[in-house]
């Protein structure tokens, strides 16, 4: 499987995929953490794209930033 994906809104190579009922996006580590509430309200999974740690998912990295 060729893991090379970008991001669905900027040129940026995508560190994360939300699975969504209707279908797949890609979003890099900026947009994920962007989307990422939006994302979980509409029952999304996101799954971190191997190879490229992306600690979006943590609040406490949030914190950190
Ligand atoms: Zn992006």
């Amino acid at each position: 499987m060729n893991a090379t994906a970008y991001c669905d809104r900027c040129p940026a190579r995508a560190r994360v995929r939300a699975e969504l009922p209707a279908g797949e996006l890609h979003f890099c580590n900026h947009h994920a953490r962007e989307h990422r509430d939006r994302l979980g309200a509409v029952g999304a999974t996101l799954v971190i794209l191997p190879g490229r740690p992306a600690p979006i998912l943590s609040r406490a990295a949030d914190r950190a930033a």
